[in-house]
């Protein structure tokens, strides 16, 4: 019996979207970088947008001739618990960094560098848990910060903590322009994108839809009403439900929260334990890795919630724009950058103004449709996987270090 072949996702495959002069461009920005070897570290494999972004993008990038690889940094439960509450305090909370936080939190990354033998040419390490391995190292080429959290009120004395790790960088790559921060290393500015053709946003039928709905006991009689989202305090699961209570009142709808919960977050079992006192016939809460099931709720539903609280960028939005729903987003973060209030979607401050958004969609098909289509088109336009690559390469090919390293 001979291997199974497998193919990737080539460039090429985007060019419908983006058309071949966008390709030929990427492609030429790829060529000087062809061989040299990357490494991306963050602290999941599965569970939440950063794993989503590195399998596509580490999988498109050597299909380019480019070298690039992703690890893990392996972490104790106490670790977990100290990076999520960095997580949090990065996010605006308060934290209380004792010297035994700093001690657990620096020593596992020291293991972690012990264990990872890193002479890449460029190594990206991804939010805050393996920031300080730049410490152990020395290094052969430029080392990338790319931190995927809304920095825009990040906690001072966490700030403080983390910037001398921070400036060892050669660069910073943040979301969004406003999350920029006092530093002295270049910081650069890339919202993130979708793989289109990712189990959880490739073309499915209306039967394999309807088969993942019924494998989940999920009712299509009234209209759905969804949010898909790791279970996280951020992501107001509780204001989800409250809001759909209102518009309950008004227009009768079925509830779907979707939710799984990554190895490095410990605080998603508590959340989704506390939601669950509210699940009733027409509100089901579901907690599995299922992306199959991600993608056919976001195809059947009327109207896709995303009501966080914080948004570095937020994938699941887009995901849905580009399945033509009509999503309504909190008015934070990347959020605002992705839905353009009342053109694609719309942007909502609180619970009761969520909740007249889901009424006013649920009534007005054309509306839906409309705002839908130019979800879609944006996209199109912004969001594909394609543009954040191509941004990917200018930075490579702007380190001096990189010219000298291809001589
Ligand atoms: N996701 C998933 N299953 C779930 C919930 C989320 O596969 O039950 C995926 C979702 O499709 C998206 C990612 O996890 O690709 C979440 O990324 P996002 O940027 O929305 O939020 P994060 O979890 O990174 O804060």
């Amino acid at each position: 019996m001979g291997i199974k072949k497998f193919s990737l996702i080539q460039l090429e495959d985007y060019e419908r979207f983006v058309g071949n002069e966008a390709v030929e461009r990427i492609y030429k920005k790829a060529e000087p970088l062809r061989g040299l070897h990357i490494t991306n570290i963050n602290s999941t494999y599965y569970g939440g947008g950063v794993a989503q972004l590195l399998s596509s993008m580490a999988l498109l990038m050597n299909s380019a001739g480019i070298k690039v690889g992703w690890r893990i940094i392996q972490g104790s439960p106490d670790f977990f618990s100290v990076t999520k509450k960095m997580h949090n305090a990065l996010q605006g909370d308060e934290i209380n960094l004792t010297p035994r936080k700093q001690e657990i939190y620096e020593r596992v990354v020291f293991e972690n560098s012990v264990r990872n033998h890193l002479a890449h040419d460029i190594v990206i390490i991804h939010d805050p848990q393996p920031l300080p391995m730049i410490n152990y190292y020395t290094k052969k080429g430029p080392w990338i910060w790319r931190c995927h959290i809304d920095l825009t009120a990040p906690n001072r004395q966490l700030w403080r903590y983390l910037s001398p790790f921070i400036e060892k960088y050669d660069a910073v790559i943040l979301s969004l322009t406003e999350y920029k921060q006092q530093l002295k290393v270049p910081q650069l500015f890339f919202m993130p994108a979708i793989d289109p053709f990712a189990i959880q946003n490739r073309d499915m039928s209306e039967a394999e839809i309807s088969e993942r709905l019924n494998h989940y006991n999920i009712p299509t009689d009234l209209p759905l009403i969804t949010q898909v989202s790791r279970f996280d305090p951020w992501k107001d699961p509780e204001g989800v439900i409250k809001a759909f209570k209102i518009a309950r009142r008004e227009v009768d709808c079925t509830l779907v929260l979707l939710g799984d919960v990554a190895t490095d977050d410990p605080e998603g079992p508590q959340v989704y334990e506390s939601i669950l006192k509210h699940k009733e016939e027409r509100i089901i809460i579901i907690s599995h890795q299922d992306t199959a099931l991600v993608n056919a709720l976001q195809r059947r539903a009327a109207v896709v919630l995303q009501k966080s609280i914080r948004e570095g960028f937020g994938l699941t939005v887009t995901e849905a724009m580009w399945k033509g729903a009509p999503v309504i987003g909190g008015n934070v973060g990347g959020i605002r950058y992705q839905i353009e209030d009342g053109v694609n979607g719309f942007l909502v401050s609180s619970v009761e103004e969520a909740a007249a958004r889901i009424v006013c969609l649920l009534k007005d098909e054309h509306l839906r449709a409309t705002m839908g289509r130019r979800a879609r088109q944006t996209v199109i336009d912004k969001f594909l996987l394609s543009r954040y690559m191509e941004q990917y390469l200018d930075l490579f090919n702007s380190f001096e270090t990189i010219y000298k390293l291809r001589m």
